[in-house]
């Protein structure tokens, strides 16, 4: 028991340090930009001498009193399925942004009494684009693949000659890219200034919006609100120096950054020792503890929206206006193709507010014809296509006033066999919803989409311990997880169309296992692959008990620690997966970190080795963090003297 306590301090305190505290790159970019592009100083000089020409002439906050709405779009760069953020987590993402620019979010009123009258709204709207630069329909989202496993604070993900994509006219449209950020980083900023090359804001993919991958605690979508705080001029609130100047009038003057929650009143120990404002956006506290911009900070915001100001030229941007031609209603957006079979699919797309009628074209890339539908509804299912062929969507929408312009062209292609499968088992795309499936005789299933995951659920007996799930005939790259109750038991990740098997011995009996199988990178089929689970009193078995293994080709999923007790120096076994970096921490007792360390392997097992002489003689925990994988073994120092 108390080694398990122990063990959560431990792994508690090393996730407080690489993932559980606010760190927002925004600073640090600004120092990079500002060595790599000179001008930018004088850029911001320039800002700063027209934000104080606005305060001068706008005294408490009497500037313009209207809306300024700021056509937004979401660059998503994803690996795997889960970077692919839905639609709907950018929606909540989007309505976060609006409720806190217009003090509009639903804790606004735990902002307190000492607070209360610096509350602002600050009276800014975000709208997702519905054209782009070319003037085309879009749905303000653009989606990237990409096999980049982070992408760091170095601007890459904004520049498509480095794999990511290049920013949308920066004077029209906040540009939002959403990706794998990596250490530790929860999203960075541009201030106003920087190159319109670079120009917005990046979050990290667990960071943004509300659901999803949303992950706590910053699953509020407030690291959206502090960035663009960023890109609106505003500074962290306490200046970033001890007891620094956020060039806010009327926010405290805060020690440093706080983090977490604190309860209020939370004293500085700077001058007059103020009552901190800690839940100011412009904080490091948890996203359910920030909730307030000052009157202040609004200003700062429009002064640089307004006018001269750095970014007033958004004000007159086309970026949310009906695409050029659209008529009286403008083109319909998201469309995509699902339930595609070699001979059949399934169109839809967003209804357009206003449309009686849609014009749904579609025809083989090889032709120049279109062959043309009009429908009321906002989906056509297809068939007689062709199978292994690629075909060419657009629509447009039919409002009494006119027909939109048709929608960007979509592309989708039948799948090469004609042998359909039936899935008798969705929906079971979660652990709650997952399948009971027979023991011993074979299941067929399919994973019909890069979203579709498919679970499985079996039990052992007390007398059939032993457990073995096999995955043959897979029409793609499909990957397996074998749980045991709530408890991530391993993973078996082949290559390409390779089987997966997994294999399973415990002491455990009557247990409940549940199988998770899902396409690697967003691979699926219309095709069916086989299942066989098994259980067996002594089959399955290599060893000894309470041991795992996969076949031969498979990455051991074990964290290895040795020799274990160690006097001066340790090997660690650290299967990376498909992961190609991770960190490995040492902590003690108490839960100090002693030792991290950045790691980096390829998909595979790699062996380090790391000289403990110097630690004093006790317990340690060794902790191996690869993508959501937190693995941790025991350590013994025990000097042999
Ligand atoms: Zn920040």
């Amino acid at each position: 028991m108390k080694t398990f306590f122990n063990l959560v301090i431990c792994t508690f305190l090393f996730l407080n340090i690489s993932l559980g505290q606010r760190n927002c790159g925004a600073m640090d970019v600004l120092e990079r930009q500002l060595i790599e592009n000179p001008q930018m100083l004088k850029n911001m000089d320039e800002i700063e001498r027209q934000v104080q020409e606005y305060l001068k002439n706008n005294p408490n906050g009497s500037g313009q009193r209207t809306v300024i709405t700021i056509p937004t779009v979401f660059h998503v760069l994803y690996r795997t399925t889960a970077e692919n953020i839905s639609d709907a987590q950018i929606q909540s993402q989007l309505a976060v942004l609006n409720q806190d620019f217009t003090a509009t979010n639903t804790d606004i009123g735990s902002v307190p009494a000492l607070f209360s009258g610096l509350v602002s709204n600050v009276e800014v709207q975000f709208c997702l684009a519905t054209q782009d630069p070319t003037g085309a329909a879009t749905s303000g989202i653009t989606r990237k693949s990409t096999t980049k496993t982070s992408w760091g604070t170095n601007d890459s993900v904004k520049k498509s000659s480095q794999g990511g994509t290049d920013p949308w006219n920066a004077a029209n449209y906040l540009n939002i890219w959403v990706c794998n950020i990596g250490g530790g980083i929860l999203g960075y900023a541009q201030f106003p200034g920087g190159s319109a090359a670079t120009d917005g804001v990046v979050l990290d993919y667990r960071y943004t919006g509300t659901i999803g991958t949303a992950t706590a605690p910053f699953n509020k979508g407030r690291t959206a609100t502090h960035e663009v705080g960023h890109w609106l001029n505003l500074r962290h609130i306490w200046g970033d120096a001890t007891c620094g100047s956020d060039l806010v009038s009327d926010t405290p003057t805060h020690n440093t950054s706080n983090g977490g929650c604190p309860s209020h009143p939370h004293y500085s120990t700077c001058s007059g020792a103020p009552v901190e404002m800690t839940m100011n956006y412009m904080d490091y506290t948890d996203d359910a503890c920030m909730y307030m911009f000052s009157a202040g900070q609004k200003t700062r915001m429009r002064a640089v929206l307004e006018g001269s100001g750095a970014r007033a030229s958004l004000q007159s941007s086309p970026g949310c206006m009906p695409p050029s031609g659209g008529g009286s209603c403008s083109a319909p957006s998201g469309l995509t193709t699902s339930s595609i079979t070699a001979t059949t699919a399934t169109s839809s797309w967003t209804v357009v507010s206003g449309a009686t009628t849609y014009t749904y074209e579609f025809k083989e890339n090889s032709s120049s014809t279109w062959i043309v539908n009009t429908v009321s509804s906002t989906s056509l299912n297809l068939t007689g296509l062709v199978a292994s062929t690629t075909y060419n969507t657009r629509v447009k929408a039919n409002c009494a006033g006119g027909s939109s312009v048709y929608s960007a062209t979509v592309n989708f292609t039948t799948s090469a066999s004609s042998s359909s499968c039936t899935d008798t088992y969705e929906s079971n795309n979660t652990k709650n919803t997952s399948k009971t499936i027979p023991l011993g005789t074979t299941t067929t299933a399919k994973i019909s989409s890069a979203s579709d995951i498919d679970w499985f659920k079996f039990s052992s007996s007390s007398s059939q311990r032993n457990v073995q799930v096999t995955m043959t005939n897979l029409p793609a790259d499909y990957d397996m997880e074998l749980y045991r109750g709530n408890t991530f038991i391993m993973l078996s990740e082949n290559d390409g169309t390779n089987d997966e098997l997994v294999k399973h011995n415990t002491t455990q009996s009557t247990a409940t296992y549940y199988v998770k199988v899902f396409g690697y990178n967003g691979a699926n089929s219309a095709s069916c692959y086989t299942l066989l689970a098994q259980r067996s009193a002594s089959a399955y078995r290599s060893v000894g008990d309470d041991e795992e293994q996969t076949n031969g080709e498979l990455v051991k999923e074990e964290f290895l620690v040795f020799p274990n007790p160690a006097s001066s120096d340790i090997t660690l076994v650290a299967p990376f997966g498909k992961h190609t970096d991770g960190y490995l921490t040492i902590c003690d007792i108490t839960g100090k970190v002693i030792i991290t360390q950045k790691v980096t392997g390829d998909r595979n097992v790699k062996t380090f080795n790391m000289d403990v002489s110097s630690f004093d003689n006790g317990l340690y925990f060794v902790n191996f963090i690869s993508g959501d994988k937190t693995q941790t073994q025991k350590l013994v120092i025990a000097e042999m003297k």
